[in-house]
């Protein structure tokens, strides 16, 4: 046992020797470069040390004091050679206290600044809210924290329907919701605005904010995003203005002509219900395209007109009036436009992935 514990602490020894050598030898280098200096106090801001202050972190954790240690009396060595002693009230550079220093590094350094910009999703929203604008619909917001009767009641989600299920989120103990979508909007925004449909006039809103939802996270889910609601009301509104309302928005978004496509579905607030597709405006004849798998169709929101139920609650005659409504993700847009693998990207701070939106 006692040949294994001196083997034990011999390697340890030599381990330590070894990184006080590189100590040493910069040591050395240090001395003989101050020679040459003309300028001596430069020494205290050779690369050589802080390369040395960089290596700490990477000492096994029982070195690493002594290491430090060693570095800094190189360090004092350094100044009093020059003249400056850290320990004498002599003249040190001047530093800008409220600059934004890299704290990790042992001799303070300026961050490289630059100008920052807008995130892409704020960007394209933006550019949304624009071309909703121009079209006649209100610009508004959603929110971030609602409750049950919005989330659900006001959209005809009956008590413990399983369509409850489709939206899961996230919930306080004291049953406020963190909306899985943006229709928490749709009860509020109609309801606020009955009067116009009195006046003879549509109710046309278009509201945009983050949703939320408790996903398996993967290239394509994300537990926060953004979504686009629209909301037109008015007489006589029918499916047919839904889908040229929405084929004018993505074909001015995209720039392109697009052909659309609605095919039946199943939402609660809407009746009847569709999902909404676009022909792939990345497919070239005879070619495999990445974007759509080669379907042709890239499904973009779910859309409707507004159940009876809804515009009830919400204090408007379904025998008098009718609207459409829909809801899509901002992030699905953006993804498509810009040709973007993984949404994960975009909440990730990633300022690799941000600066290429400048
Ligand atoms: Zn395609």
């Amino acid at each position: 046992m006692a040949i294994v514990a001196s083997g034990i602490s011999l390697a340890f020894d030599i381990e330590l020797r070894v990184i006080m050598d590189d100590v040493q030898s910069v040591r050395q280098h240090l001395l003989d470069k101050l020679k040459s200096l003309e300028e001596k106090k430069t020494i205290l801001r050779a690369p050589e040390l802080r390369d040395l202050y960089n290596k700490v972190k990477d000492q096994p954790e029982d070195k690493r004091a002594e290491f430090g240690q060693a570095i800094n009396n190189l360090k004092k060595e350094l100044e009093d050679l020059v003249g400056q002693s850290s320990d004498s009230n002599s003249v040190l550079s001047d530093i800008d206290v409220t600059a934004p220093m890299d704290i990790n590094s042992p001799i303070p350094q300026l961050i490289p600044t630059e100008n920052g910009t807008t995130h892409p999703i704020t960007q394209e929203t933006e550019k949304i809210a624009e071309i909703f604008y121009r079209m006649g619909f209100e610009v508004s917001e959603s929110r971030e924290i609602d409750d049950d009767y919005h989330m659900f009641t006001s959209l005809n989600f009956p008590e413990n329907h399983p369509a409850r299920d489709d939206y899961d989120t996230f919930i306080t103990e004291e049953g406020l919701i963190a909306p899985a979508h943006t229709s928490t909007m749709q009860n509020r925004i109609i309801s606020a605005r009955k009067h116009l449909l009195e006046e003879g006039e549509n109710i046309a809103v278009l509201a945009m904010d983050r949703v939320f939802r408790n996903e398996d996270l993967d290239a394509r889910h994300e537990h926060t995003f953004t979504q686009h609601e629209g909301i037109l009301v008015g007489k006589d509104i029918t499916v047919g203005n839904l889908v040229a309302t929405l084929k004018l928005f993505f074909t001015t978004y995209y720039e392109e002509d697009i052909e659309v496509k609605i095919t039946p579905f199943y939402f609660p607030f809407t009746e009847p219900s569709f999902e909404f597709s676009l022909s792939c405006p990345f497919c070239s004849d005879g070619e495999d395209c990445r974007v759509c798998s080669g379907e042709r169709w890239i499904e973009m929101l779910g859309c409707g007109m507004i159940h009876p139920n809804v515009l009830r609650m919400a204090g408007v005659d379904p025998i008098k009036y009718s609207g459409f409504a829909w809801g899509g993700g901002v992030e699905r847009l953006v993804m498509i436009k810009h040709n973007i693998e993984d949404i994960r990207h975009f909440n990730s701070g990633k300022l690799k992935f941000l600066r290429q939106f400048k």
